[in-house]
């Protein structure tokens, strides 16, 4: 068993995710697995250095530690790349020259023939990622000079399927209490995803190409997530299924919010672990705040206990 645990170093760790930290560390050791950590440093604009130090050092005052070096996406490119261009061989991603505003522009007044051609971005369907693309630069390609990012033709790849329904396992819970064997249903790929970013304009790869190309890579086995990113599960399987790489097991779990119930973010200070660490909590009270028992006996030594 392999569990990782794969935080952006774009602020300091919450309680949100020392719940998902734990959670994966604590099931690697009591399976006698792997725990691995990986920063998903893609996003260069809001990337800081002093939070990757300050996230493995928080984890490591939780009693949280990696087995294995620790990776981080910024070193990836050629594996993305190499993923990406396995898609363009394949006709099944297209360039892509949208500002965010010429989609919402798009959205809101559909070109001519649109309606026909890509009902669903003209429906104005809202996605993962904001609005369903409306097909815009699949219908007119950009000129080869344009700076572009690269999209799922996401109708070209699910043409691609066989028969056989693309299936996950989840071992957590989504957000609607889903459990058990998920089978993905295409028409919600294509109204509830479409054509989503693979890279962006600046070169970097997105979230959804570079989350599966890692999982494959690190041979992860168990994915530990919060419950926001169970609708981003039916889109990680179908690129696992375009691009030949195995499935791992999925374990979405609940939010940790604050008093008001709005789910912990990165501006959240006074949740952050260093906070309350200052303020006195240990590792074995922030367990205890999120309802964690204790952790497994592995016979080692753990500063959480
Ligand atoms: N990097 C993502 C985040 O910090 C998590 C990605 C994942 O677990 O798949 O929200």
């Amino acid at each position: 068993m392999v569990e990782r645990f794969a935080p952006s170093p774009t602020g300091r760790l919450h309680l949100g995710h020392a719940y998902s930290a734990l959670t994966a560390h604590d099931a690697a050791r009591a399976a006698g697995g792997r725990f691995l950590l990986r920063l998903e440093d893609l996003d260069a604009g809001r990337v800081r250095a002093p939070f990757v130090e300050a996230i493995v050092e928080d984890l490591a005052w939780l009693g949280v530690l990696p087995d294995g070096p620790v990776w981080r996406q910024s070193t990836r490119a050629r594996a993305y790349d190499a993923a990406l261009h396995a898609l363009v061989a394949r006709g099944l991603a297209f360039r892509c020259a949208c500002t965010r505003r010429d989609i919402q522009q798009a959205v809101a007044a559909p070109q001519e023939g649109a309606v026909q051609q890509s009902p669903p971005g003209a429906a104005g369907d809202w996605g993962l990622e904001g609005p369903i693309y409306p097909g815009t630069c699949l219908r007119r390609p950009p000129a080869p000079q344009a700076t572009t990012a690269w999209r799922l033709n996401m109708g070209a790849a699910l043409a691609t399927l066989g028969a056989e329904p693309l299936r996950f396992r989840e071992i957590g819970r989504g957000p609607q209490g889903q459990r058990g064997i998920q089978t993905v249903d295409p028409d919600a790929l294509r109204h509830g995803a479409g054509d989503i970013v693979l890279a962006r304009k600046d070169g970097a790869a997105a979230y959804h190409l570079a989350v599966v190309v890692d999982d494959a890579a690190q041979g992860v086995t168990h994915v530990t997530r919060g419950e926001d990113l169970f609708a981003a599960t039916p889109v990680h399987r179908l690129l696992q299924a375009l691009l030949g790489l195995a499935t791992p097991v999925y374990r979405h779990h609940r939010l940790v919010r604050d008093d008001a119930g709005r789910r912990l973010a990165k501006r959240d200070d006074a949740r952050s672990l260093e906070s309350l660490r200052a303020a006195g909590a240990t590792p074995a009270s922030i367990r205890a705040n999120l309802r964690l028992g204790p952790p497994p006996d592995t016979g080692a030594p753990s500063a959480a206990r």
